[in-house]
């Protein structure tokens, strides 16, 4: 008992955590990183056509779930262990790094065999034991904000994974439920610096989940990047209007993407924060 209550706590964090993903790539507050990639694994072909397609724009993770958490238990559920080879083809052969959810305690384990960051949506803030079992890792974690919870219970939930040692907690506001309904949510960009006053642990933004709205992706992406945010996961699908599952319609496409790497690159230059590329094989471009 006495360990968890003397354990850090995100308050306690004053200063900006330095997580290094896969001893490459390093958050900080001079860099910015964006993390790509569609909403499920889908085929080998479109998934490594993605990866490739965000890399050579700048991404410097690539995101895509093989578990996915849906409303609907007649919905796609991902492709589940098949996911999770391609996913570590896109790592081979493309050589970005893998964001991907993990869903159950029971699944850590293997998720985490090829995630260079273990996501927790989020339907899983909540989970403790999910929670106290990626606390055993020292891989890195990207936790969403509960899509019902205030930043306090979001930093409690963080806790629950520092309690277990683990301190490479990325934190990551993806908008929350309000009374309006143009928006899927309601991005709470004021998050970024109220949390940023509350904790050293990064801070990321997801325009896609937040605002259920292509068109919507990249002011947002651009206002978090003004705000204060670490980096972005992005939504983006080689055609999304055929995603399997329905969030191709808060997906860009790869175009739409690279126009938004390259505002996003100019933009940092304005607060003096660089767009961290990921290191891709010289080959991909001609591939
Ligand atoms: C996702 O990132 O694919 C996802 C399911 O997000 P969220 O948990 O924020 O809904
Ligand atoms: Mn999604």
């Amino acid at each position: 008992m006495a360990d968890q209550v003397d354990s850090l706590k995100s308050r306690d964090i004053k200063e900006s955590v330095q997580i290094s993903i896969n001893n490459e790539i390093s958050l900080s507050p001079e860099t910015f990183h964006v993390v790509a990639g569609p909403c499920a694994v889908e085929t080998p072909e479109t998934t490594l056509a993605c990866a490739r397609g965000v890399a050579l724009s700048g991404a410097a993770l690539f995101r895509a779930g093989a578990y996915k958490p849906r409303t609907s238990p007649h919905s796609f559920q991902g492709l589940g262990r098949d996911g999770m080879e391609i996913l570590t083809r896109v790592r081979r052969e493309v050589g970005l790094g893998i964001v991907t959810e993990v869903m159950e305690p029971g699944a850590v384990w293997e998720v985490a065999e090829v995630a260079d960051v273990l996501q927790i949506g989020t339907r899983n803030m909540s989970n403790f034991p999910l929670l106290r079992e990626v606390g055993k890792l020292a891989r890195p974690v990207l936790l969403k904000r509960g899509m019902m919870a205030t930043l306090d219970e979001f930093l409690h939930a963080a806790d629950y994974i520092l309690a277990g040692g683990n301190t490479n907690v990325i934190l990551c506001e993806r908008g929350i439920r309000t009374f309006e309904t143009y928006t899927r949510n309601t991005l709470d960009l004021s998050a970024v610096p109220a949390l940023k006053e509350m904790t050293g642990l990064p801070v990321v933004v997801d325009p896609s989940h937040g605002t259920g709205r292509r068109s919507l992706i990249a002011p947002m992406a651009k206002a978090a990047l003004a705000c204060g945010a670490d980096g972005l996961l992005i939504e983006v699908h080689p055609d999304p209007d055929n995603s399997w599952t329905g969030d191709g319609v808060q997906s860009l496409d790869l175009a739409a993407f690279d126009d938004l790497m390259k505002e996003l690159s100019a933009l940092g230059r304005h607060f003096g924060r660089t767009i961290a590329m990921a290191e891709v094989p010289a080959s991909l471009a001609d591939s």
